[in-house]
């Protein structure tokens, strides 16, 4: 059970979530990170009493000083790869890590995974699909036949790749079960999300592409499912409520009460569950290609779908011409078989000469 924490990204969504964790079961929070939001990271500082605070936008190094603070778990609700190196950081200190920070296993998960194993520090996900792989995990001989990682489906559910062509921002950032930060709620809405948490269950759970089937479940009550060697399923359910996976995170391996809202199976009735449209949404498949090239192609993909979400929130490209920038900077972009951290920053810089 987790006794303290560095919460890096506070002021996001996760970050704010995890506040209300940490005040729930008294858990000491060390120190506080954000990007920009001067005034709420002071108001934080003062209601948990953190000894230190950075604002990364001003001082990005800080992050990994504080990652490296000793005997706290640290967890990193950053967004996007800034949160690679504080996390390496965090490793090295042998700090455990509860991770959402998804795109630094994106990016650089074989780096991240090695210095996890060489420094005896956890990676415990925080994203919910992951956490509840984990969930049906343990307590297994880890048999696993193959991992069935459930999606929303997103804000475009159902639409064809002609109807995406008249979606609004507004529209792409309503989601319709989870409420989330922009770029994830962006990233759901393309699939991406899907594609990106497809390569983090490669790192965490050491299986490959093929043994990951995507299966949308509109609903989000089943938080995905793994099936062993012998054909059973075991799966995760329980309300879509992010505090139930970072609570998990911080308790691991023990549980702890909960005031979140029951599930009730029979109020719910019904679950569904559909194929992806690979066609509408193009993006799930060309994170397989990635996860299958290796070296420095999930780095790439991750890269060139920050910066063309960064185009679409900035309000330069429509909805549906993200798929068609990511495609085309991640072609463009030069491969290569080995990855580190040299070869993760040269990729992410290439990366704005390919736009
Ligand atoms: P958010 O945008 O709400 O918050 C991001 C946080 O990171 C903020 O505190 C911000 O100040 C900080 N930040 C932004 N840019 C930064 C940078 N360059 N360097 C350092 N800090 C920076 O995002 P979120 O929805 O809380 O998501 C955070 C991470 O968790 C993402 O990787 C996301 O994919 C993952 N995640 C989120 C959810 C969710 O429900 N929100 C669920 C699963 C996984
Ligand atoms: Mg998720």
């Amino acid at each position: 059970m987790t006794k303290q924490i560095v919460l890096l990204g506070s002021t996001g969504s996760i970050g704010i979530q995890t506040l209300d964790v940490a005040k729930t079961h008294n858990i000491k929070v060390k120190a506080l990170s954000a990007h920009s939001n001067a005034a709420l990271l002071a108001k934080q500082q003062k209601e948990f009493g953190a000894v230190q605070t950075c604002l990364s936008g001003e001082t990005p190094a800080k992050l990994c000083e504080l990652a490296a603070t000793p005997d706290c778990t640290v967890v990193n609700a950053v967004v996007g790869s800034a949160g690679l190196k504080p996390t390496l950081a965090a490793l090295r200190a042998g700090n455990p890590v509860a991770l959402a920070n998804k795109e630094t296993l994106v990016a650089g998960g074989e780096t991240v995974m090695e210095l996890s194993r060489q420094n005896n520090a956890p990676v415990i996900p925080i994203d919910s699909e992951h956490s509840a792989i984990m969930q049906c995990i343990n307590n297994t001989d880890n048999a696993i036949n193959k991992i069935i990682l459930t999606a929303s489906g997103g804000a475009f559910r159902g639409c064809t790749k002609a109807q995406l062509r008249a979606v609004t921002r507004e529209q792409a950032l309503s989601h319709p079960n989870w409420s989330m930060g922009a770029k994830i709620t962006v990233d759901s809405a393309t699939m991406m999300n899907k594609g990106l948490e497809l390569i983090e269950a490669i790192h965490l759970f050491g299986v490959n592409e093929s043994q990951i089937e995507v299966v949308v479940h509109p609903q989000s009550i089943i938080h995905s499912a793994v099936e062993f060697i012998d054909g059973s399923i075991i799966a995760q359910l329980g309300v879509p409520d992010m505090r139930l996976p970072i609570q998990y995170a911080l308790s691991y391996p023990k549980r702890l009460f909960s005031t979140a809202k029951r599930l009730s199976l029979t109020e719910l009735g019904t679950l569904t569950f559909e194929e992806p449209n690979n066609e509408a949404f193009p993006l799930l498949e060309l994170a397989r290609k990635a996860a299958n090239l290796g070296g420095n192609a999930p780095c790439a993909l991750n890269a060139a779908n920050e910066a063309a979400v960064r185009l679409f929130l900035d309000g330069e490209i429509a909805f549906y011409e993200i798929s068609e920038v990511v495609e085309r900077v991640f072609n463009k972009v030069e491969k290569t078989d080995e990855i580190g951290l040299d070869i993760i920053e040269k990729t992410e810089g290439d990366i704005k000469h390919c736009l």
